[in-house]
């Protein structure tokens, strides 16, 4: 007998995208069998017709719980994976910080202690380095047989003053089996821009986007490429908003290196001219929103398989921490995005037929989980896996409201956007922890994921 059957669907599995239906036990799926063949052979049958069933999303770039400029972000990991499990996504990777004069080690304990009564939902971390010391560097590959196998390095605040330190880091992590995930923004000319804007009084965000312009990204990804080629180190850049910057990667990629791209919403749904806004602060994340050519860009990238990966950088803070800003520079970054991740993408993306639904699932699922070392137990419709999924409404219409939203932030990037396509159900190992966006998961009930290591080949998987 089965837990769970999930009848009536058509199911986007690696290997073809038709009707399917799935058998759940014990919180793996156990069997794929043709349309009808699992009607009461389960203890609990989900009738799906008419739906979409999809592999739950993982997203590899959240900021839960996290404190910048001395404030703390609106979501913690429960509201957080809340809002996640709402919005089809079943796994997380966040970003765990090196604290100031704390080791690798002290970074993943803070983080446990913040993810591990809380999360609703499957979680990890990577490790951003901000003192490549020889002890950090030394503690690296002990890192990576925690199952952390993925570190983050931002090439601004304090990165240009160690160049050669962090090089060593890039090494080390390459050695160990990690990936380098890096912000790629440069320092001295975010600093330039920035003095020279503020010395003509222009402190207001509508100055932000000139503050640290395309060219600021495309700089700095052609120098982390040489400096990764010569550390012989894998790189993934994250959040990646340019022209310039996916010129950068596609030629690398064309040289065969072994570089990975990931964008997030914001530069695929919105662009500068939301700084012109009344309260256009509600839109400042690092990079800035681009012109509309940056936008058509990446959706040309994302259709081209030059992005592998949409995740969110979800780092949420209420409207008045958002607005209280005296200058452009203080404005806390990032905003909320999880819970509107894959149901946008759906909507702007495969119901405007700019990239298909095989496609999407790639961005949202399989690659993230094949790059970072979760594969094949998460991020696809397989036998043996996790039975994390997505019952999925294709023509369900939602218009996006704050208030209804599961973040504890109190305004969307994206309100008022009507989108066509959400989830159903959200199932993580067999719960249903989301019905028609009502979330019972328990918090506390998420499991930490020990990852593998990264593999060149990870696309072959
Ligand atoms: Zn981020």
């Amino acid at each position: 007998m089965l837990d769970l059957a999930i009848v009536g669907a058509t199911a986007v599995t690696p290997s073809h995208v038709g009707p399917a239906d799935v058998g759940v036990r014990a919180g793996k799926i156990v069997e794929l069998a043709a349309p009808g063949g699992l009607r009461d052979q389960a203890s609990k049958t989900l009738d799906a017709t008419g739906m979409l069933l999809l592999p739950g999303a993982i997203d590899p770039h959240t900021h839960l719980d996290a404190e910048m400029f001395a404030s703390r972000t609106a979501d913690d990991f429960e509201s957080g994976t809340i809002a996640a499990a709402a919005g089809g996504v079943t796994s997380i990777i966040d970003y765990a910080f090196q604290p100031q004069n704390g080791t690798l080690a002290d970074a993943v304990a803070k983080w446990h202690d913040k993810a591990d009564r809380r999360a609703v939902i499957d979680y990890s971390f990577h490790v951003a380095i901000f003192d490549p010391s020889p002890e950090t560097i030394a503690e690296i590959p002990r890192i990576v047989d925690r199952g952390i196998s993925s570190f983050k390095i931002f090439m601004m605040a304090g990165f240009e003053a160690r160049v050669r330190d962090f090089m060593r880091a890039f090494r080390a992590a390459a050695e160990a089996g990690a990936l380098l995930n890096i912000h790629a923004e440069d320092e001295h000319l975010i600093g330039y821009c920035t003095e020279r804007l503020l010395g003509a009084g222009h402190r207001g965000v509508e100055y932000f986007a000139a503050s640290r312009p395309p060219i600021v990204e495309e700089t700095a990804v052609k120098r982390a490429l040489a400096m990764t080629e010569l550390a012989n180190a894998p790189a993934y850049f994250v959040h990646l908003s340019s022209t310039g910057a996916i010129d950068a990667i596609r030629r690398a990629r064309a040289d065969g290196r072994p570089v990975l791209a990931e964008t997030r919403p914001i530069y695929l749904y919105l662009t500068e001219d939301r700084f012109r806004d009344p309260q256009g602060e509600k839109y400042v994340g690092y990079p800035p929103l681009r012109p509309q050519e940056d936008v058509d860009t990446i959706w040309a990238a994302l259709a081209d398989g030059t992005i592998d990966v949409v995740a969110t950088d979800h780092c949420c803070w209420m409207l008045q921490q958002k607005l209280s800003a005296e200058r452009f520079t203080r404005i806390m970054p990032g905003m909320s995005n999880l819970e509107t991740l894959v149901p946008m993408l759906y909507s702007e993306g495969v119901a405007k037929n700019r990239i298909s639904l095989q496609r999407m699932v790639d961005l949202v699922a399989t690659n993230p989980a094949k790059i970072f070392g979760m594969y094949p137990r998460k991020g696809a419709i397989l036998q043996d896996a996790d039975a994390d999924l997505v019952v999925f409404d294709p023509n369900r219409k939602v218009t996006i409201r704050s208030t209804e939203m599961h973040s504890r932030s109190d305004y969307d990037p994206f309100e008022g956007f009507e989108i066509t396509g959400w989830p159903r159900e959200t199932i993580s190992r067999g719960e249903i922890i989301v019905a028609n966006r009502k979330a019972t998961a328990s918090a506390g009930r998420g499991h930490f994921l020990e990852r593998a290591r990264y593999s060149l080949e990870w696309h072959r998987l």
